[in-house]
């Protein structure tokens, strides 16, 4: 029997809901898809996620047809072609999380005012053009405002998360729109202290060692996150 992925669509629709129960998007808004063998798995559009049922999540091929009785999200262009783009993830994540949207609407880019814009792999979240949403112009933008990078900004509409796995495309979303509330915020107080390309620089190495247990940092990288002295398996 061939695999439908049950698994993958169920986790698709739990990351959905999770988006919208956290604050992260609202209503039928936003969007998922997930590489899979020779394609992606994409939510419907248009179907809350509060109904969406594992069997409605669309599979679609790498020439870019879909398949079953259901159609892709609107966004299928900016997923299929990020997808295609970037083989070093796995899934794209896209709402309109609040915050994040008022600085899109404002065509701003989120700078180096917090270290954990690297989080976002570069050390700026750039706000894409404006195109109309499901269009191959939006797509083209998305692509050109991420670059290398896991997040943008889509001007006037909303953000794009990227990540190995749903858990981490939903981390990118969450730090991101906490970003732009920190960066409103401070652009209410006046501009902020923006941090320098070798600050980020040096954030974006430490990230490489950040979160690891201590057999996994390579002492060979000279910036690296340092645990203190390990006295033993126990202290007793
Ligand atoms: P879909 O319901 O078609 O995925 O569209 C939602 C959206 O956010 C469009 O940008
Ligand atoms: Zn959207």
């Amino acid at each position: 029997m061939t695999d439908n992925y049950q698994g993958i669509r169920e986790e698709m629709i739990a990351t959905c809901r999770r988006m919208n129960a956290a604050g992260l998007n609202t209503g039928s808004s936003g969007n998922l898809s997930v590489r899979i063998d020779g394609g992606l798995l994409i939510t419907p559009s248009g179907i809350p996620y509060d109904v969406m049922r594992p069997e409605q999540i669309v599979e679609m091929d790498e020439d870019g047809r879909y398949y079953g009785d259901f159609i892709p999200s609107s966004e299928w262009r900016f997923h299929y072609d990020i997808q295609k783009a970037r083989p070093d993830i796995k899934v794209v994540l896209h709402s309109h999380a609040v915050h994040c949207a008022i600085l899109a609407c404002c065509r701003m880019d989120i700078p180096p005012i917090h270290y954990m814009v690297g989080v976002g792999g570069g050390s700026v979240v750039r706000c894409s053009g404006y195109a109309p949403f499901g269009t191959q112009a939006l797509s083209n933008e998305a692509l050109k405002a991420l670059g290398p990078r896991n997040a943008c900004l889509l001007g006037n509409h909303g953000v794009i998360a990227l990540g190995q796995t749903m858990t981490q495309a939903f981390g990118v979303l969450e730090e991101v729109e906490n970003l732009a509330r920190i960066y409103i915020g401070t652009r209410t107080l006046g501009a902020g202290v923006l941090l320098s390309d070798a600050d980020m620089d040096v954030v974006l190495q430490r990230f490489k060692t950040y979160g690891k247990q201590a057999g996994e940092i390579d002492p060979s990288i000279a910036e690296r996150v340092e645990p203190p002295a390990h006295g033993g398996a126990s202290r007793r």
